[in-house]
Parts: structure tokens; sequence; C-alpha cells
């Protein structure tokens, strides 16, 4: 690996990590302002409370008033009682008395009512009151808390800067900015490159890009998504390992009219897919590089099924899926296109680990055949 892109890989994770720490940063003032919305809910009421009470004091004065009104009323009828000449004035005062007593009264039965109201309004104020102080208290030790926090957290960003810093002056100009500004717009300016795909915007590369990037003597940069790519040996011996996760393979129908094979070898030219089509008895032979696509040689023609007409080139090969009809073949010319070679390669790579893992040890013979007959 290029010690550029070993330094953008370091650059990436700090990277990441000054991210974090900026976002953390950022929270606290965040939480605090939605505790402190919430205090501020809570004093609010409190503040409703402690009005209502005082409302009923003053009700509760009024009505004391009241009463003592209507006492001075009684005890002047009563006095006017003494004096009085005839029955009617004495029935008339009589009544008033009576009213001015009813009164006394209701407005007594009134100020039990706030009395008994008052109890539940004071616990209800005590209540808030309590909740306030904890909370308050609550407040300051979490505001304490992301102080800390954030005096922690900068001293950290520090330190990462340093480091990134650091390592920015090891790594190319140009290289980095192209890394930055691609890591601006994308999050990631780094891509690792597995099973021919850049594992970033999951795009298929050319075969000689990929070649490139493997060799691993020059920075490459994935013409899809810019990023710069580089493959790791490591992650490759992984990706061989059995996987219950990757993805079932699709298995081409033995009876298929149209075959496609890997062969590892062909007549001295090296990998090749091999398309067999059988059509009105006869049968048809298209050979492609794997790397290029390029047809090789001319298409040969033979009587009978495939399978019969071809023996040798079937034995030992790794029958893979693709189906084109012949119309498209003769399209395609003398070069497969990419989307062509594209599905045949990923087929390719997903045939082999099948066969490395043995997870389909049970139709082996549908990975590499043995020619009928
Ligand atoms: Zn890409």
């Amino acid at each position: 690996m290029l010690p550029d892109i070993e330094n953008l890989l370091k650059l990436q994770e700090v990277d990441k990590e000054i991210r974090r720490l900026q976002d953390e940063i950022a929270q606290f003032p965040k939480r605090i302002a939605t505790i402190e919305q919430q205090l501020a809910g809570h004093k609010a009421q409190l503040e409703t409370a402690q009005a209502a009470v005082k409302t009923d004091e003053a009700a509760r004065r009024k009505h004391d008033t009241t009463i003592s009104d209507l006492r001075g009323k009684i005890s002047k009828y009563r006095d006017q009682s003494l004096d009085v000449k005839t029955n009617d004035q004495y029935k008339a005062l009589l009544a008033e008395i009576q009213f001015a007593e009813k009164e006394i009264a209701a407005t007594e039965d009134k100020i039990l009512e706030l009395m008994l109201n008052s109890d539940a309004r004071d616990k209800q104020v005590k209540a808030a009151q309590a909740e306030l102080k904890a909370e308050s208290a609550e407040i300051e030790k979490e505001k304490e808390e992301a102080r800390q926090r954030t005096a922690e957290d900068q001293k950290l960003l520090a330190d990462w800067n340093a480091k990134r810093d650091q390592i920015r002056t090891a790594v190319n100009d140009d290289l980095l900015r192209h890394y930055e500004r691609v890591s601006k717009f994308r999050g990631s300016g780094i891509s690792e490159v597995r099973d021919h795909q850049c594992m970033a915007c999951r795009v298929m590369l050319r075969p000689q890009t990929y070649n490139e990037v493997r060799g691993g003597q020059q920075t490459i940069v994935c013409d899809s998504c810019q990023r710069i790519l580089y493959f790791n040996p490591a992650e490759e011996l992984l990706d061989l390992k059995p996987s219950t996760t990757r993805a079932k393979r699709h298995h081409p129908k033995i009876d298929a009219p149209q075959a496609w094979y890997y062969r590892a070898e062909f007549g001295g030219i090296g990998e090749v897919f091999l398309c067999l089509t059988t059509a009105r008895g006869q049968s048809s032979r298209r050979v492609y590089d794997v790397q290029t696509g390029r047809l090789i040689g001319d298409i040969l023609i033979r009587e009978g099924d495939y399978r019969q007409a071809f023996p040798e080139d079937i034995t030992g090969a790794m029958r893979l899926n693709g189906g084109w009809t012949e119309a498209e073949l003769d399209a395609f010319g003398t070069e497969l296109p990419m989307v062509a070679l594209d599905s045949l390669r990923s087929d390719l790579d997903l045939a082999r680990h099948e066969a490395a893992s043995g997870s389909h040890a049970k139709s082996a013979t549908a990975v590499t055949e043995q020619a009928a007959g």
C-alpha cells in the first residue's frame, strides 16, 4: 500500500473522531436549553398556583368584611327594635335580621369552601416548589457535567487536530486537496475496493482500473464517486471465508439453450468466458477475453446440442449465469458491453466464493461441469 494511502486512511479515522467530538460539543448546549425550557415551564406553573392562592386570600378578606358589615347591620336592627311602636315595624326589623343572618351563613359557607381549597392549593404550591428546587439542582449538575465534558472534548479535539495536521503534512498536496474536496461533498474521501467494486458507491471498476488499484503503485480515483481507491489484501482473504450473510447465488438452468462458462486457461490465451448457444439443432461457441470482454477468434458452429458439440470446452469449466439472445450477441459485435462483462464477472466472483466456502457442495456439479456423453 502506498504511504499516501496509509496516511489518508489514518486521516479519515482522525477526521471521523474530530467530527464526533465536534458533534458532541455542539450537543451539550442543546441539551441544557431543553432542560432550561422544562424548568421555565415548571416555574410558570408554580407562579400560577401562587397567584391562585393570592386570589383566594383576597376573596377571603372580602367575605370577612361582608360578614362584619352584616353583623353591624344586625346589631343596628336590634337597637332599633327596642324603639319600635308597632307590631308591623317590629316584624319588618326581624325579617331584616333574619335576612342578614342567612347571608352571613352563606358567606361563611364560601369561606369554608375557600379554606378547604386552600389546603389543596398549598400542597400544590409546596410540591411545585420542591420539584423546582430538585430540578434546579439537577440542571446545575448537568451544566457542570456539560462544562467538564466540553473542556475534556476540547482538549481531545486539540490533540486530534494536532495529529491531523501532522498526518496532512505527510500526504501529497494535490492528493490531499482532492481527498478534502471529496470528503466535504461525500462525507468520506477514500474508499476500499473489494470484488472489483468501489465499496463506497458500489460501482464496478473497469478491469484495468481494478488491476491498478490492486497493484498499489499509483493513486487511482473512482470514476463514479471520485473517492481515492485502495485495496486491502487482508480484507480480500476475509471475504473469501464462508459467510452466511453473502447473497445466495442464483444457479443457471441445466437445460437452458444458452450457457456461459468461465475457463482459467483456454488455448494459451488465459482466462476466458465461453458462450455456448443451441438453436435449431446447431450450436455456436463464442470466446471472450475476461479482462477486456473482446471476442477472441471466430464464432464456431457445430451440429447438435452444445453439450455434445463442445464437450472439451465444458469439462472442468465453471458454469455462470448469463442469457442474451443471438441477436443481442450479434449486436455486441467484437466486444461485450460493460454491463454484460460486469454481470459475468460478479457472477464469477459469487461462484468462486461459493466454491471456496463449499456452501453449495450438493450442487458442485453446477459449479464445475462435466460434459454429457
Ligand atoms: Zn466510487
